[in-house]
């Protein structure tokens, strides 16, 4: 008995959890010179937001800073030496798309047991959705943080008609963090990244879980997030984001 449980013990000290948080996108969509990530809510970067909250969070052992090209230096002034982010293993360029910056994440991650993916733009996770998030993981190899849709959805085709009215009860919006076991989610981004080279990639990849789902063979888990949750895209999204930490307050 003893012995079982000093093995358990050392098991989950042996676990590393790295959280890859993904400030490599243009932002277009907010029409500002400054990239949103950079931008300020009540005086910090949106970018601090999901930084503090991986710093916070005693199950998250190191973080990936993925940028965008040229901005390595900067950020790590910024982060590391302003704000003094301690959790920070590395700061690496990202790609193109969003999975080429997480890939580039995955590289720069090391041995680790569990990857957290979190966008840089979606400044209020929390540390009970993280909690959230980890318990699952053990079980279930792949979760994603989701909120029910309160909206009706519906199908539109090509004409811009409806072609189908989805069931609402079913639906799901989808946010960050997204968590996996290491050797899953690394396999399932090779893979991918064998089907683009080969020309073969025939959906557009908008998230992690989709990667997992198609590339890694296993069923992924919807995990409570939060309304919060924002992402941070168009410029009415920073008025929210100001009253959101006015209400945290
Ligand atoms: O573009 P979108 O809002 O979906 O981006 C989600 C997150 O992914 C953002 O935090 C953005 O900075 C990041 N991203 C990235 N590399 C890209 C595109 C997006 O790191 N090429």
């Amino acid at each position: 008995m003893v012995a079982e449980d000093s093995a358990c013990c050392e098991e989950v000290r042996n676990m590393r959890t790295v959280a890859i948080v993904l400030a490599g996108g243009k932002g277009s969509r907010m029409k500002s010179e400054i990239k949103k990530q950079y931008l300020l809510v009540d005086g910090k970067p949106v970018l601090w937001y999901s930084l503090d909250a991986m710093e916070r969070c005693g199950r998250v052992d190191e973080v990936v800073l993925v940028c965008g090209r040229g901005e390595q230096e900067q950020c790590r002034r910024e982060f590391v030496e302003r704000y003094g982010f301690q959790k920070i293993r590395g700061i690496v360029e990202g790609g193109k798309e969003r999975y080429h910056s997480v890939y580039e994440g995955l590289k720069a991650a090391g041995d680790c047991t569990y990857v957290l993916i979190h966008d840089g733009a979606r400044p209020f996770v929390d540390a009970a959705i993280l909690d959230r998030i980890l318990n699952a993981l053990p079980d279930c190899q792949a979760c994603v943080a989701g909120m029910p849709v309160k909206d009706t959805i519906k199908l539109g085709d090509p004409d811009g008609f409806v072609e189908q009215t989805l069931p609402r009860e079913r639906l799901w919006t989808i946010q960050t963090p997204q968590a996996f076991s290491c050797s899953l989610i690394r396999g399932a981004y090779e893979a991918l990244m064998r089907s683009e080279a080969e020309g073969t990639l025939q959906v557009r990849i908008t998230d992690d879980a989709m990667v997992a789902e198609q590339f890694g063979n296993v069923r992924v888990k919807l995990i409570e997030g939060s309304y919060d949750n924002i992402k941070i895209t168009t410029p009415e999204d920073l008025f929210l984001a100001e009253e959101i930490v006015r209400q945290r307050r």
